[in-house]
This record gives structure tokens, sequence and C-alpha cells, in this order.
């Protein structure tokens, strides 16, 4: 374990903003983590766990403790003769997980090549692209309960995941560290390539492999999506709203070009971005914060933003598209 004070965050968390951590905590193992928890120094100190800070906003200093899994563990255990299981430890680099299944041939995370931040955080907003969320591979999620500070085997059903969203975002908010998670994987390739945009390039390439999805996803991201590490950002800043039936059918006959979803509970998922474009903030720039000028959804720090810039720039957003279209954005990105 390590433990550092007045801990600096720009390089923690991938919109680059400065702030710092009262105490920041690094953990390898889950009698680490414990052990931190034990100290009466941190016992009446807000805490919050951290991965990579990719979905992350600090809009200040952070005066508590931040915990930070290192936990790199990584077994296979298999599960009949076509699936395997797979028990990461939270600390592991997301994507370094999907590269491991994928190179062993093992089908399931590959649509969700390239999301940065680490596995800690995958069940907690439950991490989803290209027609895939972490929810359909999470068997189970091994958390400690930081007030009684015992170890709790948390099931997919107990998680109750939905779109960007689970437990951990609501009533367990604050509640669980996250320090394995337990994903089912499938030794056949069942491909998920519902995306058009996937089925072309695939095509493209001569075939549909499980190595040639994450590839080409890994591709179409890297093209779409700026690097923070060049111009920061926390990838979709806001989600994709859901609207009752009603108000789609009167918003088509205004705009019937509006990309949108039927889903399966008689709501309509529309595009956030496309909302965010039409009302004219696509490549706009509010002092250091601008909205990217490929990605509408994205908020970038051009360079030196403060969190009250991006907040502004987020709050404006949300008025003119309310005013707009009679929808209100929510973030994707938590504001700490
Ligand atoms: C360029 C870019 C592209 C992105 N694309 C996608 C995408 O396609 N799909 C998608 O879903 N997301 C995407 N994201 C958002 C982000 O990568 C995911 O939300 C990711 O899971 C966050 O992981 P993290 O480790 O960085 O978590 P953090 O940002 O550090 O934390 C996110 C949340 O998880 C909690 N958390 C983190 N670790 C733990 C733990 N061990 N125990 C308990 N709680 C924990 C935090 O408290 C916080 O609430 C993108 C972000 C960027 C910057």
């Amino acid at each position: 374990m390590q433990l550092f004070e007045h801990f600096p965050l720009k390089d923690r968390h991938t919109f680059h903003i400065d702030a710092f951590a009262r105490y920041w905590a690094d953990f390898d193992s889950v009698e680490a983590l414990r052990s931190v928890l034990k100290d009466p120094r941190f016992a009446t100190l807000p805490k919050l766990a951290v991965g990579g800070g990719s979905n992350l906003l600090f809009t200040g200093n952070y005066e508590g403790l931040l915990l930070h899994s290192t936990i790199q563990d990584l077994e296979f255990i298999p599960d009949g003769a076509s699936m395997v299981r797979v028990r990461a430890g939270s600390g592991l680099c997301w994507d370094d997980l999907v590269e491991a299944t994928v190179r062993r041939g093992w089908c399931g995370l590959e649509n969700l090549s390239g999301i940065p931040g680490n596995v800690g955080a995958s069940p907690v907003q439950n991490v989803g692209a290209y027609g895939a969320e972490a929810k359909d591979c999470i068997v189970s999620v091994e958390a400690m309960d930081v007030h009684t500070l015992e170890m709790h085997t948390l099931s997919n059903a107990d998680c109750r995941f939905g779109y960007r969203d689970s437990r951990f975002k609501k009533e367990w908010k604050d509640r669980f560290i996250i320090c394995y998670v337990t994903f089912s994987l499938s030794k056949e390739f069942k491909p998920n390539i519902r995306y058009g945009e996937l089925t072309r390039h695939l095509e493209e390439q001569g075939g549909v492999t499980l190595e040639g999805v994450r590839q080409v996803i890994l591709n179409t991201r890297a093209a779409k999506l700026p690097d923070p590490e060049v111009l920061g950002n926390a990838g979709s800043f806001f989600m994709n709203p859901e609207i009752p039936n009603e108000q789609w059918e009167r918003l088509r006959t205004r705009y019937p070009d509006m990309p949108h979803w039927l889903l399966e509970n008689g709501r309509v998922k529309v595009s956030a971005a496309w909302c965010i474009d039409k009302a004219g903030w696509k490549g706009k720039r509010l002092g250091n914060a601008a909205v990217h000028d490929k990605q509408a959804l994205v908020l970038v720090n051009v360079g030196g933003a403060t969190a009250g810039e991006v907040t502004a720039l987020c709050e404006q957003i949300v008025q003119e598209v309310e005013g707009m279209f009679g929808i209100r954005l929510k973030p994707e990105v938590l504001f700490i």
C-alpha cells in the first residue's frame, strides 16, 4: 500500500484539470484496502474509489481519501466445454483485459475494446459500446463495504445494471470499493456486429474474426475520439436521453432526421450528439473548454481549462438543448 498526502490529480484524470486530493492511497490487495480503511486518520473523511479517472471531472480539490486499486490478478477458470470465467483485479487496465481475452480467442468483450479506464469501474457505469455492455458478461463483482470492511460477492442481478447505470451509482454510491470482477466468456465466436459501420469495415477487411472486430473498433475509435493525452476529455460527456414515445412522435414531425432507437420499454432513445450539433454547439469554445469539432458529445480541455469553464459549457448546452427540444441532457461524467 502506498499513501500520499496533498496529491496532484492533474495526471490522474483524463480531463487533466489541476486539483489536489488531501490523501491518495494505492492498494494492491483486499488486505491492503482493509488496513487503509481501518486507519483512524481517515475515519471521518469522505472516501472515493478512483480508477483511471476517465469518467470524472474534479471540480475542486478533494478533501478526503481517494482509493486507487492496483490489484492486477488475472485468473482463468474453465466453465464447461464452451465457456470460461475470467476473474480480473480491479486495478487492471480495461483494454489490457480485453486484449488478453481476445488473444486467447475468447468472445464477449471485443466490442468494448479501447474504452479507457480500469476493470474496477466497468460495473459502476456498465461500460458499453458498439451494441455491447459489460453487464452482458459480468457474473459477479467482489467488493468491500467501506463501513463494515467485509467483502461481498454481488451477482449480476444484484447490481441492477442499466444503460450506463448500476446500483453502484445509486443506493450503493460511496459504499463499495470493487476489488475483483468476474466475467463469463465464450470460446465460440459469436459476432455481435449489429452496427452497420462495423459490418462495412469488416467486409472491407475480408471477413469477420474476433481479432478483426477488435482491430476495426480500435481503428474506428481512434479516428473518431480525441486522445485524452493530447486533448483532455472524458469521452461522451452526456448520456443519450430516453424520452416517452409521445414526445418522440411530436419531435419527429419537426426533426425527421433525428437519430433514434426504439427501446423495448416503449421509450425512445435519441442521439445527444445530434441535439448538441443541431443546437449549434459543435466546435464551439467557452474559455479553454470546447465541444469537440468532430464529436459533439465530447467536451474537451483545449489547454489550461478550469473545471468552472467545463461546467459552464455543460450548463449552457443543457439549457439550450432543453429550450430547443424539451429534452434535458444528463451528464455521463461524474462531477467530484
Ligand atoms: C476517450 C474516452 C472514450 C470513452 N469511451 C467510452 C465508451 O465507449 N463507453 C463507455 O461506457 N465509457 C467510455 N468512456 C468513459 C470511461 O472510460 C468509462 O466510464 C470507464 O469505465 C471509467 O473507468 P475509470 O477506471 O477511468 O474510472 P473513473 O473515471 O476513475 O471512475 C468512474 C466511476 O467508477 C468508480 N470507481 C472506479 N473504480 C472503482 C472501484 N475499484 N470500486 C468502486 N468504484 C470505482 C468511481 O468512483 C466513479 O464513480 C470513455 C472515456 C474517454 C476518456
